[in-house]
């Protein structure tokens, strides 16, 4: 589904990511994993069109959407969860995932409000959507709290329910388990196996936390020094002696 072909990004002289090339088959949760420094986050911010790569290509579904500006990605059914924005944090969690359709679309703020009350019966459906989703994510409870108070793992669940707001294809996670408690992390694991399953998600995740990987990720994917160093199933990276190294290494 996508597909990364020799890829870098230099900053300056430094080859943060150095000639990375990977697969990430429709269907399938992917880890991403790999030592501090690897590069994950800075191949996820060119993938996901927050950064314009030094040279190489993404391919989706066989386009070439290297560069293409997040609200391009977003319409592809591409997106990348991101920390709820501060802005957003003293709204409640329901009005945080209504705001996602139309704030995606490069909509302000303001004018978001403003539509808000002008379009009553969209906004009905809005809540609507918001309710179910709160619902899958089991987090029903928390629909009328302020985004700021909820805890890390919360808003990860939260981060992930916007991405349900619209039509996700393929969403990229940046670690899930910073922080956060083993049932929430269980229940963020449930959602991502679910949408998976139930409704056809395929995710890309990075993630330290080697018992969620094994738990959700086929295959896993581990980079060092800007390059993918290895590609397989949990157990065969466990076991691989260049991913052994890698990570005594630093
Ligand atoms: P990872 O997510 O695997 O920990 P990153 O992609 O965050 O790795 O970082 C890879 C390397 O690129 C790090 O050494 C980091 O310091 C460097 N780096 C990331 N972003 C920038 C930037 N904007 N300017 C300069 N160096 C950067």
């Amino acid at each position: 589904m996508i597909v990364v072909e020799n890829l870098h990004k230099h900053f300056g002289g430094f080859h943060a990511v150095d000639g990375a090339s990977l697969e990430i088959r429709q269907g399938s949760v992917t880890g991403l994993i790999g030592p501090n420094g690897a590069g994950k986050t800075t191949l996820f911010n060119v993938v996901a069109g927050r950064l314009a790569p030094t040279s190489g290509r993404v391919l989706m579904d066989g386009e070439d959407i290297t560069g293409l500006p997040p609200h391009a990605l977003f319409h592809k059914g591409l997106l990348r969860t991101f920390q709820i924005a501060h802005e957003f944090s003293s709204m409640t969690v329901r009005e945080n995932l209504m705001m996602v359709p139309a704030g995606q679309l490069g909509e302000t703020l303001w004018n978001t409000w403003f539509r808000r009350g002008a379009i009553a019966a969209e906004e009905r459906a809005l809540a609507q959507k918001a309710d179910e989703v709160l619902e899958f994510l089991t987090i029903s409870h928390l629909a009328d709290e302020r985004a700021g108070n909820l805890s890390g793992g919360q808003k990860k669940l939260l981060e992930l329910g916007r991405t349900m707001m619209v039509d996700a294809k393929v969403v990229f996670l940046d670690e899930v388990g910073a922080g956060v408690n083993r049932t929430l992390l269980n229940t963020i694991g449930d959602a991502i196996e679910r949408l998976n399953r139930e409704r056809g998600y395929t995710f890309c995740v990075i993630e330290h936390d080697m018992d969620f990987i094994s738990r959700i990720c086929d295959p896993v994917i581990c980079m060092a020094e800007g390059k993918v160093l290895a590609q397989g199933t949990v157990e065969e990276i466990k076991n691989d002696e260049r991913v052994i190294e890698a990570y005594l290494g630093t």
